[in-house]
């Protein structure tokens, strides 16, 4: 395929606009015909109903690591509460948080939260069409970069998503994981080949982004409905199933994490936050940064340890006659994380509970608050904690 030899100008709603005489390469017909069918099947999504590079650059955050189907969800009321990089830039980092809960993967919120108030500083609140002034914002890597300039803009740039290289992968039987380096690197060189003969990159990088997103997905393609399987070679050669080859797996570390679930009688909950700032050290080091939590700590022996020793460990006053309640198992991408859950409820206001950070927040005001996951399992855990005398 034909490099891609300059970089066109931004054009803003290009969408309809290229003038394209027909086909000149390969790439140009293999764009076309993704083009008119992303034109008939695409998705009904919000992001596609109304374009501008904010809420491209928010729903391409989103979409990281995330399925489509939450993403919907959290997509349009998020936007509702910050609808312009201004008020997203304004808004204190626990409100953002509180606002991407069910998204999961908190760093991402924070670094939109980042790139928000760099549109706004560098930019005058508007996110530039430039590849190179959207590539120095923070979280927006080479992909996110070219998707907005491209589908946005208009702009000639390749993309290379986990989708993309599939399709690559299977359109030439090319081998290999698509987490390989090699295989990283050859699929955007096949993609700046296929945006340089496309007539509108935007659509064409967009469809083919669905085609592997709807069509030829990683389980069970579906071939028969795909529109380039006249010139598949997986297809030809019968080995869709087989490319990509299966992403090598990474050992996973095991971790005990004892925490308490106090309440008051009022149902108020004791939460604390985790460290926000850089690496915190220690097996868990950055996991759940700056989210809240039930007060939480690790420990190898947390299995094994009398509620008086596991009160003590966490910084609680003996008057907390914690019980133990059980265990939540749960997984991270690179973590197994066995939470030995301890509960108890104190009367009053517990004020000698609420220092160093922590803080009692009421029932009403949890959706304040972005909770893990895990800090959500260990909270429907730890509800019947005896009444302390
Ligand atoms: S023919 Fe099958 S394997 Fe080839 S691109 Fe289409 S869906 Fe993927």
């Amino acid at each position: 395929m034909a490099k891609m030899t300059g970089k066109t100008s931004p054009r803003s709603g290009s969408r309809s606009g290229a003038s394209h005489a027909g086909p000149r390469h390969p790439a140009d017909a293999v764009a076309g015909v993704l083009a008119a069918w992303f034109r008939q099947s695409a998705r009904d999504l919000p992001w596609r109903r109304h374009r501008d590079g904010y809420r491209a650059l928010v729903s391409e955050l989103m979409l990281q690591q995330t399925q489509v189907s939450r993403v919907v969800e959290k997509y349009e009321p998020f936007l509702r509460r910050f609808p312009t990089p201004a008020a997203l830039a304004a808004a204190a980092e626990d409100e953002v948080l509180a606002a991407w809960q069910g998204l999961g993967y908190y760093r991402r919120a924070r670094l939109l939260h980042a790139a928000a108030k760099a549109v706004v500083e560098r930019h005058d609140g508007e996110v530039p069409a430039d590849l190179e002034a959207l590539r120095a914002l923070p979280g927006v890597g080479r992909y996110t970069a070219g998707a907005v300039s491209s589908i946005v803009f208009g702009a000639r740039e390749p993309i290379v998503d986990g989708n993309v290289t599939r399709v690559f992968q299977r359109l030439e039987a090319r081998r290999g994981s698509a987490s390989d380096v090699e295989v990283q690197a050859w699929a955007w060189e096949r993609a700046e080949a296929f945006v340089a003969g496309a007539g509108e990159p935007g659509v064409a990088n967009e469809a083919l982004m669905e085609l592997g997103a709807t069509v030829c997905t990683p389980a069970a393609p579906r071939c028969g409905d795909c529109p380039l399987r006249a010139t598949c070679a997986s297809h030809a050669k019968g080995l869709a199933a087989e490319i990509p080859a299966p992403k090598k797996r990474v050992a996973r570390k095991d971790l005990v994490l004892v925490t308490a679930c106090v309440r008051r009688t009022d149902g108020a909950v004791l939460l604390e936050q985790r460290p926000t700032g850089g690496r915190t050290g220690g097996a868990l080091s950055g996991l759940w940064a700056g989210l809240w939590q039930p007060p939480a700590v690790e420990s190898a022996d947390g299995a094994d340890l009398a509620p008086s020793a596991a009160g003590e460990l966490l910084g609680l006053p003996a008057s907390v006659a914690l019980a133990a309640v059980g265990e939540v198992p749960f997984m991270t991408t690179h973590r197994a994380v066995r939470f030995v859950v301890f509960a108890a409820k104190v009367r009053g206001a517990g004020t000698a509970l609420a220092v160093r950070g922590r803080r009692w927040v009421a029932p009403a005001a949890l959706g304040d608050y972005a909770l893990s996951n895990a800090a959500k399992k260990v909270l429907a855990r730890g509800v019947d904690g005896p009444v302390c005398p």
